[in-house]
């Protein structure tokens, strides 16, 4: 048996909420305490406009928050905090914001929050759409269940 993977070989974290939108700690924070448990990067990746009921980011917000960004990673350098955002995959399939706002990530999280209910073929069309969206980098908790309460949409994980 090859050596498995240790916490020590995890080197980032993806994925993560600020007071931006619905967490409890500051960017500052988060990337404060990663720095002291010797993480070299994370991502910060808030909710997006559509998830209003989490304080989502408005345009506005998402510029505001990348200076911040920008101030922090000169600031603790050579710790990196990545630019991201959890895009709302609308019901179409389409993300809640435009190309170009979306180009201003270095990577962007898509995921179901609205309309969970949904059989097969509608789920696969709207993930379907949402991961050929050039912008879409990794596709967020993908079959939107909730462990123990929620057994999430049916999906089709072969499909090509
Ligand atoms: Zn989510």
């Amino acid at each position: 048996m090859p050596q498995v993977l240790q916490v020590s070989d995890i080197k980032g974290i993806i994925h993560n909420h600020s007071t931006w939108s619905d967490g409890i700690n500051t960017i500052e924070e988060l990337a404060t305490d990663l720095i002291k448990n010797g993480f070299e990067y994370f991502v910060i990746s808030d909710h997006s406009k559509t998830a209003a009921y989490a304080n989502g980011l408005s345009e506005e917000k998402i510029l505001q928050q990348h200076q911040q960004v920008d101030e922090l990673n000169k600031k603790l350098a050579p710790f990196k905090i990545f630019k991201s955002i959890e895009s709302d995959i609308l019901n179409d399939g389409s993300l809640d914001y435009s190309d170009e706002v979306l180009a201003s990530f270095d990577l962007v999280i898509a995921s179901v929050h609205s309309n969970l209910y949904m059989k097969e073929d509608k789920a696969m069309q709207r993930l379907i759409k949402a991961i050929e969206n050039p912008y879409t980098t990794i596709l967020g908790h993908p079959t939107g269940r909730l462990l123990l309460s929620r057994n999430g949409y049916p999906i089709d994980h072969q499909k090509s």
